[in-house]
């Protein structure tokens, strides 16, 4: 590993933990978050979620957990071209979608329409809610009890008003600062590993073709040099060859862009990073390219009529799961029902959030349905 940069964040000089615990050993603060959140259940359960194709339309799509995996790995790379702490890109990676409900978007508007009047459903700030409290897992404290820096990774965006009410972590969104370069990395990994492998899924799932992407500057440019240089090459590896070739021009494009505008700003610490604007960037180039992908999978893919129809679904079961819950309790296993005796919507979005694809789909079957179903 390169050595660390003078502005990367350093778990020796973390700002802690909620609660308190003694330094681990043999191992940093960073990976053992990392650690953690590798053994929650929260995180078992990406396998069974989907980002846009519903977990049971096919194995060879990305779930959550898949998703995770490669922006941690996309976000290890540039972490250490730019000499900054891989391990808590990695934690920040790994954690960044604990929150997601099932069925990925159309799950969270669902749902966040049923909470309009408790507070709203935020993918986001549920993640850092996993972590921080639901999570049973240790004797001494509810959660997992990350430190700062994976936490303010983990809490990408948040209303001013839910800012308020989160102490350290909301901070910066009331002072307009940015978080760590790590955090910043991640998120950007993030955007790179979807757009990536929403057009693989799509040209697999045949919702979009080739010949529409050859309209994409990006993936063209690209696709063009694959078939120059193999000639002949069969439709799977053009489009995996393409594919790699478009991961890898936008990881070198972060790494040179943020690279220059670091050393413009040369932050000395971490502290000044935060005091910055954001430092970690495209040039204005890819910028364009990347909106113009974002523009072709947001009309061809996500907007396809067979994937509204799976969120059409989706929506409807999240609904009917919320007005049952909510108008008795009693069917919710013990420790939600508890909860809802202090909080009752805030417990029946907690329980549906942290359903996966095909839980809510057999939920929905044992509560609905008049055939014979197992309790
Ligand atoms: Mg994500």
């Amino acid at each position: 590993m390169k050595s660390l940069a003078i502005y990367a964040a350093d778990p020796e000089r973390s700002q802690g933990r909620q609660q308190f615990e003694a330094p681990p050993e043999g191992r940093n603060e960073f990976q053992r978050d990392r650690d953690r959140i590798i053994h929650s259940t929260a995180f078992r359960r990406l396998e069974y979620k989907t980002q846009v194709f519903v977990n049971h339309e096919g194995d060879l799509f990305r779930t959550r957990l898949t998703h995770s995996l490669e922006v941690a790995q996309i976000g290890r790379g540039i972490a250490r071209n730019l000499g900054l702490h891989e391990d808590l890109v990695e934690a920040i990676a790994l954690a960044h979608d604990l929150g997601h409900t099932p069925f990925g978007h159309a799950g969270q508007d669902a749902l966040n329409a049923c909470m309009t009047e408790h507070g709203g459903f935020e993918h986001n700030l549920q993640s850092l809610r996993v972590v921080d409290v639901l999570e049973q897992r240790y004797a001494e404290f509810d959660g997992l009890n990350l430190s700062f820096e994976v936490r303010e990774g983990i809490l990408k965006h948040c209303s001013l008003q839910n800012a308020r009410h989160l102490g350290a972590v909301g901070q910066r969104f009331l002072q307009q600062r940015q978080p760590s370069l790590e955090a910043q990395v991640a998120n950007l990994a993030d955007e790179i590993a979807y757009n990536n492998h929403d057009v693989d899924d799509g040209l697999r799932s045949g919702l979009i073709t080739l010949s529409q992407l050859a309209d994409v500057e990006l993936f063209a440019h690209h696709l063009a040099e694959v078939r120059h240089r193999y000639p002949g090459l069969n439709e799977r590896k053009l489009v995996h060859e393409t594919v790699r070739r478009m991961i890898n021009a936008l990881v070198q494009d972060l790494s040179r862009q943020s690279s220059e505008n670091i050393a413009a700003a040369h932050p000395a610490s971490v502290d000044e990073v935060r005091a910055n604007a954001p430092l970690i960037a495209f040039s204005s180039n890819m910028q364009r390219q990347q909106r113009e992908l974002k523009g072709f999978l947001r009309t061809n893919l996500y907007r396809h009529y067979r994937v509204n129809r799976m969120s059409h679904k989706a929506q409807h079961i999240v609904r009917e799961l919320f007005t049952v819950f909510d108008a008795d309790p009693a069917l919710m296993p013990d420790d939600f029902q508890l909860y809802a005796q202090s909080d009752k919507p805030r417990a029946v979005a907690d329980y549906i959030a942290g359903m996966t694809d095909r839980y809510a789909i057999r939920e929905y079957r044992r509560l609905f349905t008049v055939e014979e179903q197992p309790l």
